[in-house]
C-alpha cells in the first residue's frame, strides 16, 4: 500500500481532519487498499450510526421539471416521456401505506416543477405530519425562499438539495442556466429554516476528477450536511449526456467510504443508482459506511414514467416488496432495520439540549 495513503486511514481513524489531497489519495485506492479503506469506513459506521439502517420511504409524486440537466431523464427536453402529477389524495395514500409497512420518514422527490403550487404541498406536508408519526424529507430542487419557509411552517422536517458536483464550471455546464453559488446558497437558507440539510453527488460525471470528488466531500464537510447522497452517473440516452461512460461501483463505494471517514456522524444512503449498475450494489454500500436506504412507494402504474436514468431497480416491485427487498438487504449485511425516526444526530442533540434547559 502506498504509504500516503496508509497515512491518510491512520489519521482518518483516529479522527483528524483530513485535506482534500489525502481525501483524493483515499478515493484513488487501489484493490488491496480499497479493502482496508471499506473496513476502516465499516469500523466508523458502526461506531458513530450504530447498527440501524434506517428505511425512508420515496413517494415520486410528479415527474414534470421546468429545468433542463443534462444528465437526467426528466429534463423538460425529453418529450418522450410521459409526465404525470399524483393527486392529493394519491400522496396522502401512498405515505399511509408506506407508514404502515413500517417507514418512518417519508421522502417526498419530483422534478423541479416550479408550477406546482407551493400551497399544495404545503397542504399535503400538514396533512401528512396531523395524520401519520413520521418524519418529513422534500427535494423537489430549485424554489424561491418563501416556498421553503412554507414547507417548514407546514412541518417538513428535511430537505434534499443535491449540489451534484463542486466543480462551478461543471455545474454549469450540466445544469445550463444556473450556478453553483446558488445552489449553495438554497442549501444555506434550509439550513437557516430549521430544515435537517441533504445534499450529495454524482461519481462519474463526464469531465470529473478523483480530486473533483475529494473536493465534493470537503465542501459537505464546510457545510455540515446531515445527509450525503453519493450515487454513480448513470448515462440516460434520452439525453446529451447517453453516450457518456457512467460512473463505476468501484469509484462509487471509494468515494462514499472517504465520505464516510471525512463525515462520521452523516447519514449516507446507499442509494438506488448503485442498485441499478449492480444487483448486490445497495449490500455492498452499506458495507462501505452506509447506513440509510430508501425504498420506493411509488405506485406502480407511475414508476417507469420517474425515469431519471434507465435500468432502475425495482421498476416492478409495489410497494410492499420494495419495503421487503430493503429490509432483506438490511438483513444480509448483518444490521438491523431502525425503529425511529432517523433524524440526525445533531438534530437529537440540539433538541435534548432545549430539553434539558426547559427543565
Ligand atoms: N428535481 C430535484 C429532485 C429530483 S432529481 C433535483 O434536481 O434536486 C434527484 C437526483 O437524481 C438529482 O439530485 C441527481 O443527483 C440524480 N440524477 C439525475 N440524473 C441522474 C443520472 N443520470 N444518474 C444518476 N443520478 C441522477
Ligand atoms: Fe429536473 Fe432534478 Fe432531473 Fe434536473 S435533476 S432535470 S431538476 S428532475
Amino acid at each position: 500500500m502506498r504509504t500516503d495513503f496508509v497515512r491518510a486511514l491512520e489519521r482518518a481513524a483516529n479522527l483528524e481532519e483530513l485535506s482534500r489531497d489525502e481525501l483524493a489519495v483515499l478515493i484513488s485506492a487501489d484493490e488491496e487498499e480499497s479493502a482496508a479503506l471499506f473496513d476502516c469506513a465499516d469500523m466508523m459506521r458502526s461506531r458513530f450510526m450504530g447498527d440501524e439502517v434506517h428505511l425512508r420511504g420515496i413517494i415520486e409524486f410528479s415527474n414534470i421539471c421546468s429545468s433542463n440537466c443534462y444528465y437526467c431523464g426528466l429534463r423538460k427536453g425529453n418529450t418522450a416521456l410521459k409526465r404525470y402529477r399524483m393527486s392529493k389524495a394519491e400522496i396522502l395514500e401512498s405515505a399511509r401505506k408506506a407508514a404502515v409497512l413500517g417507514c418512518r420518514t417519508i421522502v417526498l422527490q419530483s422534478g423541479e416543477d416550479r408550477s406546482y403550487p407551493a400551497g399544495l404541498l404545503a397542504e399535503i406536508v400538514a396533512e401528512i405530519k396531523s395524520e401519520l408519526d413520521v418524519a418529513i424529507t422534500l427535494s423537489v430542487g430549485e424554489r424561491p425562499r418563501e416556498d421553503y419557509a412554507l414547507w417548514r411552517e407546514a412541518g417538513a422536517d428535511r430537505y434534499l438539495l443535491k449540489h451534484e458536483t463542486c466543480d462551478g464550471k461543471l455545474f454549469s455546464e450540466l445544469r445550463p442556466g444556473t450556478v453553483l453559488e446558488e445552489r449553495l446558497q438554497r442549501l444555506a437558507w434550509l439550513r437557516e429554516l430549521g430544515y435537517q440539510v441533504g445534499s450529495g453527488n454524482m461519481v462519474g460525471l463526464p469531465g470529473q476528477t478523483v480530486e473533483t470528488l475529494a473536493g465534493d466531500i470537503v465542501l459537505m464537510r464546510e457545510m455540515e450536511v446531515e445527509m450525503a447522497g453519493i450515487g454513480p452517473f448513470v448515462p440516460n440516452r434520452q439525453t446529451p449526456l447517453g453516450s457518456c461512460p457512467g460512473g463505476t461501483l468501484e469509484l462509487t463505494l471509494k468515494t462514499l467510504a472517504a465520505a464516510r471517514l471525512a463525515l462520521p456522524r452523516t447519514h449516507l444512503p446507499a442509494t438506488t443508482a448503485t442498485a441499478t449498475i449492480d444487483a448486490l450494489g445497495r449490500v455492498k454500500a452499506l458495507r462501505c459506511g452506509a447506513n440509510v436506504i430508501m425504498p420506493n412507494m411509488t405506485p406502480l402504474k407511475y414508476r417507469a414514467s420517474y425515469s431519471i436514468y434507465p435500468g432502475k431497480t425495482g421498476l416492478e416491485d409495489t410497494p410492499e416488496e420494495s419495503y421487503a427487498k430493503a429490509v432483506r438487504m438490511v438483513e444480509s449485511a448483518g444490521r438491523k432495520v431502525g425503529t425511529g425516526y432517523g433524524h440526525s444526530l445533531r438534530h437529537l442533540e440540539k433538541k435534548a439540549e432545549a430539553q434539558a434547559q426547559a427543565v
